[in-house]
């Protein structure tokens, strides 16, 4: 590797690169091209080998083929990732804003003295320098940030970039260059979300409820318009947190984040915690009665309106149009 190259830090969920990771690649390929280096991802773990050539944007996808490395635990992967790093010594090191991500990251940064940048959302380079868009204090402000020193530690939002599916990567595997120790935090059990509900993150047509749909019995208007659109019903956390949807439905910081072709708010006011989930969506529409609903300035469209007088006529359109 070169100091112009761009490392990533990908992950694998069952035996494929996770969304962040191809999000992570693209964005990688992207700053590649400026700095005039190569997007290089590291897969840890015996999961790497059936993903790899999956992370389609990376020029070269390296999998440490380590038993130890089977499930995330932060000594060992600190141990390896600092070794990768001194050793190659990219420009940056990218990790995604995921629970390993978030967890490994500071930790790499503080124990190699490096530079670190959270909440990105924009990362290019310009005469070997970095620079950073960054959201902070929830998403209500962006910081653009340049960084000198490098490699620098970057984590980047889901969300910010779109994964182009490139040329399938060199892949190359290996055993870890160093010996691992476990370290005292050990993984006991993985337990996956209950597999009944629908999967919003993959959805290309999602109508997302918030407390402008007003009562429980005003949702079956918005699952008829999902029904007519061929999508799915999302919501805010006011919705889930009064048990009118399953967690699993949540958009936003403390739920999914989703990247559908079509986002409709409905009754959304657009709060930053809620966006911070939308951030991949294609096109957003909002439909709420307050014309100054933050949601206005997400959206490409905005119908200022009672979303129970717009709902049922759009779904009434739509049949008539199919029928
Ligand atoms: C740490 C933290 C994490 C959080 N995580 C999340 C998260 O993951 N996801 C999330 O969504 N929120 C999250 N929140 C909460 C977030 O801050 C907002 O409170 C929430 O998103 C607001 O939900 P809402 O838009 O449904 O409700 P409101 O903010 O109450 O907005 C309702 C909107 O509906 C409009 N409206 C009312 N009646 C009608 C009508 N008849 N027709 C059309 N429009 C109408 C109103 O004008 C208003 O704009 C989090 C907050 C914190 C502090």
């Amino acid at each position: 590797m070169s100091a112009e190259d761009v490392l990533v830090l990908g992950e694998t969920k069952q035996g494929t690169p996770t969304d962040m990771t191809l999000e992570l690649a693209a964005c990688a390929r992207q700053l590649a091209s400026q700095t005039g280096g190569q997007a290089v991802v590291v897969l840890l773990g015996p999961e790497g080998k059936q993903a790899a050539t999956q992370v389609a944007d990376a020029h070269r996808v390296v999998v440490v083929e380590d038993d130890i490395l089977a499930t995330y635990t932060p000594a060992p992967y600190l141990e390896l990732l600092s070794h990768l790093v001194d050793q190659s010594k990219p420009i940056a090191l990218l990790v995604g804003s995921t629970s390993v991500g978030l967890d490994v990251a500071p930790l790499l940064a503080a124990r190699m003295n490096l530079p670190i940048v959270g909440g990105c959302q924009k990362i290019s380079a310009e005469n070997g320098a970095l620079k950073v868009t960054a959201s902070f204090c929830a998403g209500k402000m962006l910081a653009d940030v340049e960084i000198s020193a490098t490699p620098a530690v970057l984590m980047l939002l889901p969300g910010s970039y779109r994964a182009g599916g490139g040329a399938a990567p060199q892949v190359e595997i290996i055993r870890s260059p160093i010996a691992l120790d476990p370290g005292p935090v050990c993984f006991e059990q993985m337990i996956l979300p209950a597999a009944t509900d629908v999967d919003i993150t993959q959805q290309e047509v999602l109508v997302a409820v918030g407390r402008g749909i007003q009562q429980q019995d005003n949702l079956a208007l918005a699952e008829e318009l999902a029904e007519a659109l061929g999508g799915a019903v999302c919501a805010t956390r006011p919705i889930v947190d009064q048990g009118w949807l399953p967690l699993t439905r949540q958009v936003g910081k403390s739920g999914m984040t989703v990247k559908p072709k079509l986002y409709l708010a409905l009754g959304v006011s657009g709060a930053p915690e809620h966006v911070e989930g939308l951030k991949g969506a294609g096109l957003i529409i909002a439909v709420n009665t307050d014309p100054k609903a933050p949601i206005f300035e997400t959206a490409q469209y905005g119908v200022v309106a009672d979303l129970l007088d717009v709902v049922p006529a759009i779904t009434e359109a739509l049949k008539a149009k199919t029928n």
